[in-house]
């Protein structure tokens, strides 16, 4: 596998995909002549300009309405020093079809990290949706599907620099924020405090967000917004009613200039909740 030729023509789809394959490819070459690019994605089972083959291992239905799935790389270039390689919080894109066909699209979903995975392994929190043109292709996966990826995609970068981090996160939205708390809380060189508030109609990787508890410097609160589908884990905070200004005001009270806040939702969810944030600086607030 040439991870780093010039995508295929018939890989672009010409529907709009973001980022569009042939984009990624002129940045690519783009920072290799500046010497900014980042060797180990060389090694990368996935890559950012060409799609590669991963097969459905598990699927796990999660909720009433979601799966976790589990790929694994059935590429052809199998060597040994090929790894799986993404960081926290970013996303790939799933391709629609195996063929190309001018009809093909792509959806992002979020790699969860996770340590008991196999080396060219991935695992997706995949939430269906009535009349969802890539939920339906979903839905009909079955183990030993194949399915074609690239990515990874997303340039968030995790900071040890601040006391507080308040991460915001709605529905699915969850995927990149857990990942990212999975990773600071297992980093030595953090030292500051976590808070999550969680705002879904149902509680997506609820088992795995309750065992986070268990790090002195993370705590969370979940807004089910009205919906009565949760039910409360022994010692967790669950609101009935949405996040409001005023949670987010009191939590952010009496908290030195030293806060990062991530937010991870949909649009209108993202912009309103930047709207309550007028006390934190632009520069410390990050929208996935
Ligand atoms: C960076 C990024 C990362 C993502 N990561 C994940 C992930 O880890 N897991 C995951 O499940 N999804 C994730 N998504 C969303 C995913 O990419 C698709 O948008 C989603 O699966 C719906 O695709 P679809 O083709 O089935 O629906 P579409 O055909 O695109 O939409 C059909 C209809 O479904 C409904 N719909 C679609 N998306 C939403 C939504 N987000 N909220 C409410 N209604 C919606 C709307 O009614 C819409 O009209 C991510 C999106 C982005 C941009």
């Amino acid at each position: 596998m040439d991870l780093i030729g010039p995508p295929n023509q018939e890989d672009c789809c010409n529907s709009g995909c973001n980022p569009c394959i042939f984009d990624v490819y002129e940045e690519k070459l783009r920072k290799i002549k500046l010497g900014q690019h980042n060797l180990k994605m060389l090694k990368n089972c996935i890559s950012d300009t060409s799609y590669s083959t991963f097969r459905v291992i598990t699927k796990l239905k999660h909720t009433e309405n979601s799966f976790l799935i589990i790929f694994e790389y059935s590429g052809q270039s199998q060597s040994d020093d090929l790894n799986l390689y993404f960081e926290p919080g970013q996303h790939f894109l799933m391709k629609s079809s195996l063929k190309s066909t001018s009809e093909s699209f792509t959806r992002a979903y979020t790699p969860l990290l996770s340590d008991n995975l196999g080396r060219l392994q991935f695992r997706i929190l995949v939430k269906l949706y009535e009349g969802g043109m890539m939920s339906k292709i979903i839905n009909k996966l079955n183990i030993g599907s194949e399915t074609l990826w690239r990515g990874p995609y997303g340039d968030f970068k995790i900071s040890y620099d601040f006391r507080d981090v308040l991460m915001i996160a709605q529905g699915t939205g969850i995927a990149p924020i857990y990942s990212v708390i999975i990773k600071m809380v297992n980093d030595e060189n953090f030292e500051g405090f976590i808070k999550l508030f969680y705002c879904c109609n149902e509680i997506f990787l609820h088992d795995e967000i309750y065992e986070l508890k268990k790090y002195w410097n993370f705590d969370y609160e979940v807004f089910l917004g009205g919906s009565k589908k949760g039910f409360c884990k022994y010692n967790e905070i669950v609101h009935e009613n949405r996040l409001g200004e005023t949670q987010i005001g009191e939590f952010l009270k009496n908290k030195s200039e030293n806060v990062q806040v991530l937010i991870c939702g949909g649009e209108n969810f993202s912009g309103c909740i930047k709207n309550y944030l007028k006390s934190v600086q632009d520069k410390n607030i990050f929208v996935f």
